[in-house]
């Protein structure tokens, strides 16, 4: 049978591959909230496989399964047959756009990131009260999240980097657009051009981002090429923050929450431990950590699309920070953070922090004494 779409192009060997084995079942954070068969990285397969068989439609059945999966990449991690389903699903979602058949939200997102500089539409850009566009050795780049919604965190970080006297300078940023490759669209070029002319015009000789998935799209995606091309370095801050010396401790108990991005997708675990080793004598892994980490549930657009469980997943994250004692939380991503923050109860004592604002905090806290 002539395949009908790309993904079955692209893919079908991969798909044909999947043994049913269900090793997916125990990492698959969405399945882990839901305990829905269908919305498992095997149960994604399977329906995909119908789909080539010419047993169902791809069309707005599927939209349930296949636009719920936060992209986390721990099902490939965990396959024991190479299954990529994060990228089979990712083309699948492209052919779903490509026939009308879209989760609304992420349409929504689509429309916004062709008409408006961010993924939430806001007018202003905040300057968090320093001069954007200069000359200097480095950029920072905030991303959305870090802009427009954990701007306090951000606050905190470029403190820090005043402290440690780094001679960066803001841009007059807009959204990567990286995300729109996750849910089924292409990454904005126009967005593109606009972050590396900017970037361009301050001379830095290396980028920094706060964001891991603003780093993973300047790192990965071709639209951005132009960064390797030039010489400039990329670098996350975890990176670049882990050869410097805080002079501070935290006598708390604190555990790390590796962010999908960074971690699965990029392969950057030891950089965050080894500054969190630094300020933290009492240091505790969860039980699912480096690569076998638990999703938080904020990524893939599920934020957005499936807000309930997106909230539930970072609930069952945040009972294994309290499983293992941790008093503090730190993760290397402010979107985790968000959504770790929303779903925290009242009655959890545990605070959740991005490092970087959490060694601010502490640094602070000497200068008052
Ligand atoms: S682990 Fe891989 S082979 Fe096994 S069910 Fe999941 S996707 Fe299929
Ligand atoms: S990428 Fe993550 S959320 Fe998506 S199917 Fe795989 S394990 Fe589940």
């Amino acid at each position: 049978m002539e395949a009908k779409y790309d993904f079955e192009k692209k893919f079908r060997e991969q798909i044909l591959q999947c043994s049913r084995c269900g090793f997916c079942q125990a990492v698959c954070p969405v399945y882990g909230s839901t305990l829905r068969p269908a919305l498992n990285a095997r149960g994604k397969m399977l329906l995909l496989k119908e789909v080539m068989d010419g047993k169902i439609d791809l069309g707005e059945d599927l939209i349930e399964s296949l636009f719920q999966c936060t992209t986390c990449a721990s099902c490939a991690a965990n396959c024991p047959s190479g299954v990529n389903v994060p990228e089979i699903i990712k083309q699948a979602r492209k052919d779903m756009v490509h026939i009308g058949s879209c989760h609304p939200a992420f349409v929504g997102m689509n429309d916004v990131l062709q008409k408006s500089t961010n993924i939430y539409a806001e007018d202003e850009l905040p300057d968090f009260g320093r001069k954007r566009d200069k000359k200097a050795a480095f950029v920072y780049f905030v991303g959305c999240v870090g802009s427009y919604r954990e701007d306090e965190s951000t606050e905190e970080t470029l403190d820090l980097m005043d402290r440690l006297a780094v001679d960066y300078t803001l841009i007059s940023e807009v959204c990567c657009s990286g995300v729109l490759e996750d849910v089924g669209y292409n990454l904005n070029p126009k967005l593109a051009r606009e972050n590396l002319d900017r970037m361009f015009s301050t001379g830095a000789g290396a980028v920094i981002t706060g964001c891991p998935y603003c780093f993973r799209t300047f790192t990965h995606r071709k639209e951005y090429d132009e960064l390797k091309e030039k010489g400039i370095k990329v670098l996350h801050i975890s990176q670049f923050l882990k050869d410097f010396d805080f002079g501070v401790k935290t006598g708390k108990k604190v555990t790390y929450h590796d962010p999908c991005d960074l971690g699965r997708h990029c392969g950057i675990y030891e950089e965050p431990r080894a500054t969190i080793k630094k300020i933290a004598s009492d240091f505790v892994e969860m039980q699912h950590h480096h690569a076998d980490s638990l999703c938080c549930g904020a990524g893939g657009g599920v934020r957005g699309a499936f807000a309930k469980n997106s909230l539930s997943m970072a609930r069952r994250r945040l009972k294994e920070a309290e499983e293992v004692g941790a008093e503090i939380l730190l993760t290397e991503c402010n979107s985790c953070v968000h959504n770790l923050v929303n779903a925290k109860l009242r009655k959890q004592n545990i605070k959740i922090y991005n490092t970087t604002a959490f060694i601010n905090e502490l640094v602070n806290k000497i200068d008052k004494v």
